[in-house]
């Protein structure tokens, strides 16, 4: 039988709240592979063991789907059987074929948690040094920095093979820093936002800005799509679709064109306020990056900020387009990211931004008209979708 061991990340730093942490952590993992079939799941020293209940699990597409779990440091798949030599002889060089057969030299390394096995350590780790000799002659043994490392171990209930560590997705488990709203716009760099901290442990769900018919039917799709891929990372998202079409042209008929998106982008913080305040959301996040574009300079950022109630997370802002993009590639965002229709913002962008707006000026601006009757309008029409992984 094989199972998964899974070893924990930071949680494993972590002093008196640990077990609050490996409680949001299981309850994401067992989340992840309800799909897949049953596994019974045990807690020892820092490792998650998951156990599959049956022989038809796809273990290869549990470990797929394990690897989008934070909290989880590495991932290692284990041969388990029984304690005897021969057996073990027998089984240890097929299963690790793949790792041998690319690896020049190797070692095993054998712990005995059983004393009633009747061999010690160091005589184990010669006979199947031996062995897998035999079945792959092209190795050497090499104590001091072998490519492989086959690790054996005799425990209680059996003799576990286990193959190579898998790099695990890091950080936090989602839900163990509280829930955060997230400003996703269909562009490369708030899905990645969500990434980045749904890494950190946030519950990320997702309000989006939209006005039709300026906006089509599609950028709403590709809004949605950029939910459905996040929730590999996030879990569950619930989307927040707001219709922003009166305001933007209120905002375009009542302000000087080279401050709209500052505006703009001002009112879309105080509706996500609201949202905050009505559904226990601690923080906002979006995917800004200083000085990307004129509504990113430091004083743009100064203006929206100050429209904020609640922090405002802002984890691209020290990155390059380059760095971002291969997150989004990485975490399958990019291709959606990259679809042509067009988000509210494109359609009224000034043709000369202001690069240093000021806030005395905007908010001067602001009080020309009142936009309350129509944030309040805005904010009865929300349209709420959920996605679930
Ligand atoms: P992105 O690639 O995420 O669209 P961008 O580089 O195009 O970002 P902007 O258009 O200036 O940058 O938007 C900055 C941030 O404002 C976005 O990352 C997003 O968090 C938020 N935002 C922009 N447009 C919308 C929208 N239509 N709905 C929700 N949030 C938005
Ligand atoms: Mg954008």
């Amino acid at each position: 039988m094989e199972i998964i061991m899974l070893k924990y990340g930071e949680i494993a730093l972590k002093g008196q709240n640990k077990r609050t942490f490996e409680e949001i952590l299981l309850k994401n993992i067992r989340y992840r592979l309800k799909s897949l079939g049953n596994f019974s799941y045990s807690r020892m020293q820092s490792t998650v063991y998951v156990e599959p209940k049956s022989e038809d699990i796809d273990i290869g597409l549990a470990v797929e789907k394990l690897l989008a779990v934070f909290g989880i440091g590495a991932i290692q798949r284990s041969l388990v059987i029984p304690k005897d030599f021969e057996i073990i002889a027998k089984e240890a060089a097929p299963y690790l074929e793949s790792s041998l057969k690319r690896a020049k030299t190797f070692k095993v390394e054998a712990k005995r948690a059983d004393k009633r096995f009747p061999m010690k350590s160091p005589d184990l780790q010669r006979e199947l040094g031996g062995k897998i000799l035999e079945a792959y002659p092209h190795l050497a043994v090499d104590v001091h920095d072998p490519d492989v490392t086959i690790l054996v171990e005799i425990r209680d209930n059996g003799a576990y093979i286990n193959s190579e560590r898998i790099t695990g997705a890091g950080g936090i488990p989602v839900g163990s820093s509280g829930k955060a709203l997230l400003l996703l716009s269909g562009g490369i760099d708030s899905p990645v936002a969500a990434y980045m901290m749904a890494k950190r442990g946030l519950k990320v769900d997702a309000v989006h800005f939209e006005s039709p018919p300026y906006t089509t039917e599609r950028a709403r799709i590709k809004v949605e799509s950029l939910c459905e891929k996040l929730t590999a990372y996030c879990s569950e998202i619930k989307l927040y679709c707001v219709n922003f079409t009166e305001l933007q042209e209120a905002i375009s008929d009542n302000s000087p064109e080279e401050y709209f998106t500052v505006i703009m982008r001002r009112l879309m913080l105080k509706i996500s306020n609201r949202l905050c305040d009505n559904n226990d959301y601690h923080a906002l996040i979006t995917g800004e990056s200083l000085g990307q574009v004129a509504s990113q300079t430091l004083s743009a950022i100064n203006c929206t900020d100050k429209a904020a109630a609640y922090p405002v997370f802002r984890p691209l802002c020290g990155m390059d387009k380059i760095e971002i993009t291969n997150i989004a590639r990485k975490i399958g965002t990019f291709e959606i990211s990259s679809l042509p229709y067009e988000d509210c913002c494109t359609i009224f962008t000034p043709r000369h931004p202001k690069t240093k707006p000021r806030l005395i000026e905007v908010e001067e601006i602001e009080k020309r008209f009142d936009y309350e009757p129509l944030i309040k309008k805005a904010f009865s029409e929300i349209e709420i979708k959920f996605f679930r992984f």
